[in-house]
């Protein structure tokens, strides 16, 4: 199952990291989660074809993961694309998303169409179905209406469970969501030691990131959305979470395919 991450960083981005975004796809099909930086160069960094990107599922409406939309609608309409856009989202973050379509505007004199779908706060929800692999959405634990993500792969070739926390603090339906899956991809934006801080920002901490791991029992913990000042401390993040999951925990890579049959870091 191939995904990869379009950035790994929290708001703050650093020279090593970008905010953190990534893209799940199959041979067919190439689905984006947020959007940050330079879109249609990350997705070309990817090697990946930015033609193919059927939807781009928004999170919540926090800046840095969403603020790249005007330039990847832009992009992909100077590009030449002919196919409808699907941008799902929460109803909460709609008003930006309509305010991006008038601010600049996005369809005009564009070739192709760009449609909102909105998705709706349920543990669960099937937000859509791509060319081998479905992604299922669960409110998260917040500073804003948020959703984690579960990609379930489904093509002979490849086959397991994806999930992504997105920004949360620990919360049982994200550990209801990310049960018994192969990779789970979760927050880990601060040190234990401000635990205080990663709870009243709707964070995690790299401690708690692999409780949750070890609650939803998955076979493998990928960390991301790392605050910018601890860029150069990933590896204290990764040893917090090893203090409370058995598996294997690893630090994310820009631009590497990941895939749940991979040996582990
Ligand atoms: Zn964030
Ligand atoms: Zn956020």
């Amino acid at each position: 199952m191939p995904f990869q991450f379009l950035g790994t960083s929290g708001a703050i981005p650093s020279p090593a990291r970008d905010n953190t975004a990534l893209a799940f796809y199959s041979p067919d099909e190439v689905v984006l989660v947020d959007c940050s930086g330079s879109p249609y160069q990350k997705i070309l960094k990817a090697g990946l074809d930015p033609m193919r990107v059927s939807s781009l599922i928004v999170t919540h409406r926090h800046v840095d993961h969403l603020y790249g939309i005007p330039s990847l609608a832009h992009n992909m309409g100077l590009a030449g694309r002919r196919t409808t856009l699907r941008v799902y989202a929460l109803t909460e973050t709609m008003p930006i998303l309509h305010g991006f379509m008038q601010l600049f505007p996005l369809e005009e004199k564009m070739p192709y169409r760009i449609e909102l779908h909105d998705i709706p706060a349920k543990e669960g929800h099937p937000v859509l179905e791509a060319k081998g692999f479905r992604v299922r959405s669960t409110p998260v634990k917040h500073g804003a209406p948020n959703i984690g993500l579960r990609v379930e792969f489904d093509a002979p070739a490849e086959r397991g469970a994806v999930v992504y926390s997105c920004d949360t603090s620990t919360c049982p339906p994200l550990i209801a969501l990310a049960r018994g899956a192969d990779i789970l991809i979760h927050e880990a934006t601060f040190l234990h030691s401000d635990a205080a801080r990663a709870a009243s920002d709707g964070h995690t901490t790299g401690y708690q990131a692999g409780e949750v791991a070890a609650q939803a029992g998955v076979e493998r913990l990928i960390l991301c959305h790392f605050a910018a000042s601890l860029h150069d401390q990933v590896d204290e993040l990764q040893r917090e979470a090893r203090q409370t999951y058995n598996g294997p925990v690893e630090i994310p890579e820009e631009f590497r395919e990941y895939r749940v049959g991979d040996p582990h870091c």
